[in-house]
């Protein structure tokens, strides 16, 4: 996979307003690219820039090793296509003649069209279904119908790089799965490089191999969209609560917004509570707990666990090991101190080994200090103890000092609500 477009140190200005600066990044060739970020946040001119429709006050854009500003248009124009935001067409042409017009930056200065050109065309106009109503006038289409259009156009154009500044804002739901299945399509047949600005997060991150994300116009991250599409930074870029969930089906983050409602439910019955859990034991507790309108921390857990992860999309502080790792002496006193802030402190079915005894030392440490602590469907523990018997110990203890094994949800929830009343 070679370099199709490399944008470096791009700064940009509209007048005397700074909105693009120090931009960096390279997009490899067949790379769906996302740019994704609050409105004003500087996409549609980052794509503006990197088409030189706009010129940069400093940096470069290099089009497979060529720099953009000392192309001309109509070289530009037979490697890039644009599918800007505002889709009108303008003049009463036809369906055809408007998606002919992609054909222009490869024909010379008055060279009519040739057969190979009607070839393009048509292939372009069945790619997006719209051959069957290529007769019509453009000024009578539905927005479905336009945006197929435009797309033909770009798609006869031959480009290797097409630009989309978010193809679908108006279309519904049917139509954004139309359009984004065919640039998918196009992505994987022909190896055509994506670059697409997308404000449906949920979009953006089930079509795009990587993801930027600006902020005030600086790439305040870029990545997987794992790695963009997170509950940190989300929160902070948007300034607006999320969890993030995975999609059913594509496995990528879905992220959903919390009614604000929730800031007041949360006040009225909230408590403090803090998970020891691990490998899963703690997950669908957390969020359910969650829903409830709890606060909640967790810890000690290794980056990776099932449980962390749950509680990284939950935006639930949580003391964290490396993976596959001891807790430490140092993260074991950090989950001290979440429990010393909580109301009460839940410890979770999973397995004790060496690596994680601190924790049930953290439970006990509860106890004794005469936090409630609550043993969630704590089967026999000599079944996961794996210490030796060590494990078994503490947890004798635990029940000696008034921990309360308690087998079933509802019957947690009911106690801890009614805690602290
Ligand atoms: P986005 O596409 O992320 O919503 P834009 O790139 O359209 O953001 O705009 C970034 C900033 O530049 C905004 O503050 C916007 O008001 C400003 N801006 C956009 N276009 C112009 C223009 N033609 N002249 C002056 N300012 C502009
Ligand atoms: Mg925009």
């Amino acid at each position: 996979m070679y370099v199709n477009l490399k944008v470096h140190d791009l700064s940009f200005t509209y007048q005397s307003l700074p909105v693009l600066s120090g931009v960096n990044f390279e997009v490899k060739k067949g790379d769906v690219l996302g740019i994704i970020g609050p409105n004003g946040s500087g996409k549609s001119t980052l794509l503006k820039n990197i088409n030189a429709l706009l010129k940069p006050l400093k940096g470069s854009v290099m089009l497979e090793g060529d720099n953009i500003f000392k192309m001309s248009r109509q070289k530009i124009a037979q490697s890039m296509a644009v599918v800007p935001q505002d889709t009108s067409i303008g003049f009463n042409f036809s369906v055809y003649e408007a998606v002919m017009m992609g054909r222009v930056p490869h024909l010379g200065r008055f060279q009519k069209e040739g057969e190979d050109d009607r070839t393009v065309v048509k292939e372009s106009m069945e790619v997006t279904n719209c051959w069957s109503f290529k007769d019509r006038s453009v000024m009578e289409l539905s927005g479905g119908e336009r945006q197929r259009v435009i797309l033909a156009r770009a798609l006869a154009q031959e480009p290797e790089i097409i630009l989309l500044d978010e193809p679908t804002a108006f279309l519904d739901i049917s139509y954004q799965t139309e359009i984004f299945d065919l640039i998918k399509e196009l992505n994987i047949g022909k190896n055509l490089t994506v670059i697409a600005v997308l404000h449906d997060l949920n979009l953006a991150a089930q079509y795009c191999d990587h993801l930027i994300l600006l902020n005030k116009g600086e790439i305040y991250k870029i990545g997987t969209p794992d790695e963009v599409i997170t509950v940190d930074n989300i929160q902070e870029v948007y300034g607006t609560k999320v969890i993030i969930s995975k999609h059913p089906v594509s496995k990528t983050p879905y992220v959903s917004l919390l009614p604000r409602i929730q800031d007041k439910f949360v006040k009225a019955i909230s408590r403090k509570i803090h998970i020891i859990g691990g490998g899963g034991s703690a997950s669908s507790l957390m969020e359910e707990l969650f829903f409830q309108g709890m606060q909640l921390t967790a810890g000690v857990l290794n980056v990776g666990d099932k449980d962390w992860e749950t509680a990284k999309n939950l935006g639930i502080g949580c003391t964290e090991e490396l993976p596959f790792s001891f807790l430490s002496g140092e993260k074991h006193g950090e989950n001290l101190e979440m429990i010393k802030n909580s109301d009460s402190v839940i410890l979770t079915n999973t397995p004790f080994g060496r690596g994680n005894l601190k924790n049930l030392e953290a439970a006990l440490f509860a106890v004794e200090k005469n936090f409630p602590v609550y043993i969630y469907e704590g089967f026999d523990v000599r079944l996961r103890d794996y210490t030796g018997g060590e494990a078994a110990d503490i947890f004798q203890k635990l029940k000696d000092k008034g921990a309360r094994e308690i087998a079933n949800k509802s019957e947690l929830l009911a106690i801890i609500k009614d805690k602290n009343d």
